[in-house]
């Protein structure tokens, strides 16, 4: 059985001083030889992974076929958005952990395909061909631009209905722009995917905070007959330590919206100012401290530690990524946590003082604990520090909204039906209680479902 066909990158010590793409795509050819490791399994597995249902050997199929333009058909069928799946989905943990050639040796490059074949159309098919269908009388609020509310608005639309998406930036697409990096997922790559989305008739109205601007009893008043809330979790969590309000340190979260969605890294031809740092200290191990790490690397740091609290194999972000940063020249300190920041007389952080962890047996669940090792304490000196700690569930919408509940960590309460605690409300994705692009698509078709069987009662 043949190998799979490794997607080429940029060198890393090019790479690690601009923002485009590191990862360089399939040819035909590579995608042709991948698409023919697939066995075209009668019970595919790999789509028991897939949280949006793909057909995934019907879109396998057809490349290896030479049909790209009927493998897009198939993947659009079930995924609004398949340029971005195929750039920063966990495929190795979802339908690529299943996919039945992994038992032997490596499974089929399916992100790698999916990726292929969604850019095979942005360069071959024209927005306008894709056909809509259904009548469209019937409106429908989506409040928030992330993967979620665009999947959900896409299902919709398709279905025929009138939607309109409230978002509260100046733009759409929620982490997908303000988050993730230029390197992983260029902006004119998420523009296409908006555009044919926009081609469906879907509305998109920017600077509008529901809930401020507008309450969700408004838009029932305006006409709308159900709402979906896709507001995400973009409350960064802080570490609760001294010196944490010293100048110079982000939330990651404030240094990656600059940094994307305000351009800052093109200064001074954009006007936002960043501090860009010469020993940058960035804190956390999942995928937000790795944009982090590789975006400081990016706007010219000179050195970027990593300090997490376990080990590498613990860090949550993915691997591609990690294995990404460290080609980079990023260095990652391992069982290690902040104590207290330093600063000096001006206010400004200078050190990071840290105690080294250590990780205690497994317990009930499998997970070791990181402890502190008495009087390990050290320090690292830093002009900029990055806190990439997680994120908690947007509390605005909620918080602003008599009736729509929360659990005791803020997540909307949703119904098996994906119905909030107010009738005609519906929720999906990190509000909810999801945390990957892919998750928040598939609770968005769900309740795009839902929202359908519940307007057709
Ligand atoms: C830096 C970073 C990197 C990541 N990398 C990956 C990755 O590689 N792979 C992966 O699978 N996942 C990744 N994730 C997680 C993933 O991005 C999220 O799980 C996903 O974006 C959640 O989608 P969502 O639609 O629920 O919310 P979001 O993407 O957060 O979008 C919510 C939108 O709602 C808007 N909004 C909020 N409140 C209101 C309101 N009251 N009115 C109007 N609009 C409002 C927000 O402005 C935002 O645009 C990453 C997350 C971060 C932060
Ligand atoms: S499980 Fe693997 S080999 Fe089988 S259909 Fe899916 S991708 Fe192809």
């Amino acid at each position: 059985m043949s190998q799979r066909i490794k997607m080429s990158e940029r060198q890393p010590d090019i790479r690690n001083k601009d923002f485009q793409q590191v990862n360089l795509g399939y040819t035909d050819e590579q995608a042709l030889q991948e698409a023919k490791r697939c066995l075209q399994c009668k019970k595919p597995l790999c789509v028991t992974g897939c949280p949006v249902e793909i057909n995934i050997p019907g879109f396998i199929k057809q490349i290896a076929e030479k049909n790209p333009n009927q493998a897009f058909k198939v993947l659009k069928e079930k995924n609004n958005l398949p340029a971005v799946c195929g750039r920063v989905c966990p495929q190795e943990s979802q339908c690529e952990k299943h996919c039945i050639l992994g038992i032997k040796q490596e499974p089929v490059a399916i992100g790698n395909l999916e990726r292929y074949t969604a850019d095979w159309a942005a360069n071959n098919i024209k927005i306008s061909e894709i056909k809509i269908e259904g009548s469209r009388c019937i409106r429908v609020a989506v409040i928030g631009s992330g993967p979620a509310g665009l999947t959900c608005a896409g299902d919709l639309a398709k279905l025929g209905y009138d939607v309109t998406v409230f978002e509260s930036l100046h733009d759409s697409g929620g982490v997908l722009r303000y988050g993730i990096p230029e390197f992983r997922l260029p902006s004119n790559v998420l523009d296409r995917e908006v555009d044919s989305l926009k081609a469906l008739g879907i509305k998109f109205i920017f600077n509008y905070l529901i809930g401020r601007t507008k309450t969700v009893a408004d838009l029932f008043n305006d006409g709308f007959k159900a709402i979906f809330v896709g507001t995400g979790a973009g409350l960064p969590t802080f570490p609760g330590i001294e010196g944490e309000n010293f100048n110079n340190i982000y939330s990651a979260n404030e240094f990656l919206v600059r940094i994307n969605l305000m351009t800052a890294f093109k200064f001074p031809e954009f006007d936002t100012p960043i501090y860009k740092g010469k020993n940058v200290v960035v804190i956390g191990g999942g995928n937000t401290a790795m944009d982090s790490v590789r975006t400081a690397k990016r706007i010219g740091a000179e050195s970027v530690k990593l300090v997490y609290r376990r080990t590498q194999e613990e860090m949550p972000a993915r691997l591609e990524e990690r294995h990404h940063a460290l080609q980079e020249g990023v260095e990652f300190v391992e069982l290690t946590a902040p104590v207290k920041f330093l600063a000096d007389e001006k206010g400004f952080v200078k050190a990071v003082e840290c105690i080294k962890m250590e990780l205690t047996e497994p317990d009930a669940s499998g997970r070791r604990k990181p402890v502190p090792i008495p009087n390990s304490n050290f320090i690292i000196e830093t002009d900029l520090v990055i806190l990439a700690l997680g994120l908690h569930p947007n509390p605005i919408l909620p918080s602003l909204t008599k009736g729509l509940e929360t659990n005791a960590k803020g997540y909307l309460i949703i119904n098996d039906n994906f119905m909030t605690t107010i009738n005609g409300i519906f929720a999906g994705g990190d509000i909810a209680g999801g945390s990957t692009v892919i998750q928040a698509m598939g609770m968005g078709k769900q309740a795009a479902k839902n929202i359908h069987l519940y307007l057709s009662k």
